[in-house]
Parts: structure tokens; C-alpha cells; sequence
């Protein structure tokens, strides 16, 4: 996952805007971030491990100046936590440099590698990203359009980029849009005497970031189309491929703010009616529904309005605790979860509770949730999931493990419900998560619930997942994969 965020404001300050859009984007990515700005044909570029108020404080923004920027968080699914990996990538060749921020996943290095003269050598860093990048400064054209037009026919996988180069903030959705991208407008001020040209154009990973930056949200950006937003210009856009989106549908079950929309769906009411639907599915006697904060308190309010429960919060979470937390000493963090979440004794001794989540990926934290609940008095544990057991890991841009760390991948529900140590357990069904969004099973991307991956994903999945290969199957950087073991996020981090 990734937040990616792109401006175009002239006369503005569009660092400033793109920052702050980015910031609106920062639960997509806390592991580094980075800004490019364009300003008199002139690329700069800055870029830092770290959450996005750390990277893009305020001695440093000034120093970004210019009319063009697009910002970027970061969450690996390719490459590891370093320096290099972070984004904007950026590449000068011909003259000419362009910087490149994206959301997903190619799914076929092995083949791009192989079309870049020079081969990974080239590469200063280990992400399809990159590789990307490289092959679009690369192209003969000189122009990034039309390397864009050369290079994506041969691209496969998910990527929602946002473009910077010379002149030009370019949008591109991939031709499923598996990750959301989304066009918006900066209103003039009134009394702008260069009239409709002195407001501006955004691009965002998501809608709740548009309006943040004071935007008006103009509509999504197409699966397989460019949109080009250039000073003092109208957006213009193009199409490179037939387009049939199929959104991750993970991304309305969890990943994006409650506040944004998706496919024409508000995501809060979108979960809060999965929340409503897995009430009808998996009724249960307790005293009261409670979520399992942040993520999944508006199906735990759905939940209760579908039960006619009470609706009460059985955990407190401190909003201090992102992943950038650094545990003391190995005996803290042993302690795992209770630094993130606490229970609500009074709220839960006695009770029979409904627990409602939105996913379980490796069960790890539920496990310690559950135990944490119990230890606190509640008498019972039901667990509610407002998602199907994930089976397969994603290809396309999220963390889902690989298989073999999918706890639903090896294990039936009843031996996950004993694993955590509930005394129930259900999921949503895939009919249940469509009938709360009231869209089609052919609008989104399924995969990681029921493997019909809509583009093919080449190679061994268990193996191979993270890591950028040549045509050996080797991976592009040694010693990569144990890197990217040791630093790789685990879930809820
Ligand atoms: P676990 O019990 O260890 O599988 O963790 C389940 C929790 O992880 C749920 O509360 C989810 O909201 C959260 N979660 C799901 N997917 C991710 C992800 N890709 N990254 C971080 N947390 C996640």
C-alpha cells in the first residue's frame, strides 16, 4: 500500500499542498516519504524513511518551491525498508528527468527487467517502482507521455502512479484500477485576475485527501486512462488501454479512510452496512457489540444496529502507537499488542461480548485481543469478521503475507476461532460484503478471498512474492529476502 498525491497550482505553493494531501494519506504508508517539485524546468526531490510530518517538516518545505509537486507514503510490498526504496523515484536521461510516485504492484519484473538495456545493474534500488522509472526514462521518445504510451502495453500488475516531470503532474490508473486514483479541482480565489487558470488540479490516492486540501473531488481517474495536468490548463486525458476496473475490494473492507469514497460508496456506510449484513448472517446472544479499534468500529456499529444490541467500547487505543514506535527493550515488545490496545474493564467484566473486526490476516493480534478481553472478565468472546477468511496473498499492492503465514490459508474457521481462543467465530461471505456495497461481483478484485486473480501472477507465489528478479530468478539484490523478512510489517503495526 501507498498514498500518492499530486498538485498542480500555479502561483501556489504546491509543496505545501501536495504535503499536506500526502499527510491526509499516512495511514496508506508509514514507512517513508517523499516529495518532488518541478519549478522553472527544474526537478528537486527529497525523500526520507519516517512518517510524513517528520520528512516534510516545515524547514524543509520551503526550500521545495515550484507550481508542480507530487508527494508519496510508502508501506513495502516490494524491496525493503531502506533509504532507496523510498519514493519519489527519480531519473534523468536525455536531458530530461521525471520522478515517479506508486501505488501497487507490477506482477512482471522478470520481463521488464529484461527489456532495460544495462539490466538491474542500473537499478539503484530494489522496487518495480524503479525498475518502472527507468524504462520510462529510458524510452527514445524523450517525452514522458509518450514513454508512457511505449512503456505500459508491456507493464502487468496493479500501479495508480502519480508523474512528475518538467511540466507536467500525470495521473495513470492501470487497466483493472485495482488502487484507487482520484481527479480534483483547486477553486480559484475570486478575485484572481488570471481567472479560472489560478486555481489548479490535484490527483490523490483518495477523495477524503482532495477535500482536506480544500479541493472539490471532479471524479475518479479511468482504469487504463493518462490524465495530464499541466499550468494554466484544462486536464487533458488519455486513454492507453481498454479499461475494466476491478477495485480492490480490500480497500473498501479496510485500507482507505472512512471518509472517502469509492465506486460512488461513502466507506464508512460501506462498512458500516457490512456490519449490518454480518448481523444477519452470524447472530449471536451477548450483552453488547464492541469493535476492535480504529478499523473496525463502523461494522461493530452496523452489528449492533442489526442485532438491536448495545453498542459499547470495550478497548481503548493509543493513537500515539504507529509503527514508527520503537520498543525499548526485547521485554517490551514482547508485550505486543497491549501497547496498542487496552481493555475497558468496566465496560467488559461480566459480559458476553461481541468482538467485531474487519479482517484477520495472520490471527496474531486477535489471538492477543481475545486474550486480553478474557483476562479482563468478559465471560464471552464472538467474534465477528466484516470480511471472508483471506486465503492468498495480494499481487497488487497489499501486505498480505504469503500464503504460508495466512492463517486462513492453512487453517478451517473453527481451527482459527481455537487458535485465537473465541468462542465463536464467523466471517462476512464474499455475497454478504457485495449485497452491504450494492455493486457487482465483476466490479472489484477478490483475490486474496477467493484466488481468481484478474491479471495472472507469474511466478512460484510462496517463494517469490516481494522480491524483484532478472530472468535467472534471481533476486535483484542479494540477501534481499532476508532483509525484507526481518523488516517487513507485520499486521496492525
Ligand atoms: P491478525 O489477528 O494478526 O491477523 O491482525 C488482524 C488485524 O490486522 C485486524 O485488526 C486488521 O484491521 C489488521 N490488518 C488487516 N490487514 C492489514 C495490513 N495489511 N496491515 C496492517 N494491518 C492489517
Amino acid at each position: 500500500m501507498c498514498g500518492i498525491f499530486g498538485a498542480v497550482t500555479p502561483g501556489a505553493d504546491a509543496a505545501g499542498i501536495a504535503a499536506l494531501g500526502v499527510f491526509s494519506l499516512q495511514h496508506r504508508g508509514q514507512e517513508s516519504a517523499g516529495i518532488a517539485v518541478s519549478d522553472n524546468g527544474q526537478l528537486m526531490l527529497y525523500k526520507d524513511l519516517g512518517l510524513i510530518a517528520q520528512v516534510l517538516d516545515e524547514r524543509r518545505l520551503p526550500s521545495l518551491r515550484g507550481p508542480l509537486a507530487i508527494a508519496h507514503c510508502r508501506y513495502s510490498t516490494t524491496g525493503s525498508t531502506i533509504w532507496e526504496n523510498a519514493q519519489p523515484t527519480f531519473r534523468m536521461s536525455r536531458g530530461k528527468s521525471i520522478a515517479v510516485g506508486h501505488n501497487g504492484n507490477l506482477v512482471n519484473t522478470r520481463e521488464l527487467l529484461a527489456r532495460l538495456e544495462g539490466g538491474k545493474s542500473r537499478l539503484p534500488a530494489t522496487t518495480d517502482t524503479e525498475l518502472l522509472t527507468a524504462l520510462l526514462a529510458d524510452d527514445p521518445s524523450g517525452d514522458t507521455v509518450q514513454a508512457l504510451l511505449n512503456v505500459l502495453p508491456h507493464v502487468k500488475g496493479a500501479y495508480s502512479l502519480a508523474i512528475l516531470d518538467e511540466k507536467r503532474v500525470i495521473g495513470v490508473r492501470d487497466p483493472i484500477g485495482f488502487r484507487p486514483l482520484v481527479l480534483g479541482r483547486l477553486e480559484p480565489a475570486a478575485d484572481d485576475p488570471r481567472g479560472k487558470h489560478s486555481g489548479g488540479w490535484v490527483i490523490s490516492s483518495e477523495s477524503a485527501a482532495i477535500e482536506v486540501v480544500g479541493g472539490t473531488v471532479v471524479r475518479d481517474i479511468e482504469p487504463g486512462e493518462i490524465v495530464i495536468l499541466e499550468e494554466g490548463k484544462d486536464p487533458v486525458s488519455i486513454r492507453f488501454a481498454e479499461g475494466h476496473e476491478q477495485l480492490c475490494v480490500f480497500e473498501l473492507i479496510y485500507f482507505g479512510r472512512p471518509d472517502s469514497y469509492m465506486l460512488g460508496r461513502n466507506l464508512y456506510e460501506s462498512r458500516r452496512r457490512m456490519g449490518v449484513a454480518l448481523a444477519t448472517e452470524a447472530p449471536v446472544e451477548a450483552d453488547l457489540v464492541m469493535p476492535v479499534p480504529d478499523t473496525g468500529a463502523p461494522a461493530a456499529a452496523g452489528y449492533a444496529e442489526g442485532s438491536g444490541l448495545p453498542y459499547r467500547e470495550g478497548m481503548v487505543r493509543n493513537r500515539y502507537s504507529g509503527r514508527t514506535f520503537i520498543q525499548p527493550s526485547q521485554g517490551m515488545r514482547q508485550r505486543g499488542v497491549t501497547v496498542k490496545l487496552s481493555p475497558l474493564r468496566e465496560v467488559v467484566a461480566g459480559k458476553r461480548l461481541i468482538v467485531v473486526d474487519d479482517s484477520i490476516v495472520r490471527g496474531t493480534t486477535t489471538r492477543q485481543i481475545v486474550a486480553l478481553l478474557r483476562k479482563a472478565g468478559a465471560t464471552e468472546i464472538h467474534l465477528r469478521i466484516s470480511s471472508p477468511p483471506i486465503h492468498h496473498p495480494c499481487f497488487y499492492g497489499i501486505d498480505t503475507q504469503v500464503e504460508t503465514e495466512l492463517i486462513a490459508s492453512t487453517h478451517s474457521v473453527d481451527e482459527i476461532r481455537d487458535f485465537v481462543g473465541a468462542d465463536s467465530l464467523t466471517f462476512l461471505s464474499i455475497g454478504g460484503v457485495l449485497s452491504a456495497l450494492d455493486l457487482p461481483y465483476d466490479r472489484f478484485c477478490f483475490a486474496c478471498f477467493d484466488g481468481r486473480y484478474p491479471v495472472p501472477v507469474p511466478y512460484d507465489t510462496a517463494r517469490h512474492k516481494f522480491v524483484l528478479e532478472d530472468a535467472d530468478g534471481e533476486p535483484v539484490s542479494q540477501g534481499e529476502s532476508a532483509a525484507m523478512a526481518a523488516n517487513h510489517p507485520q499486521p496492525n503495526d
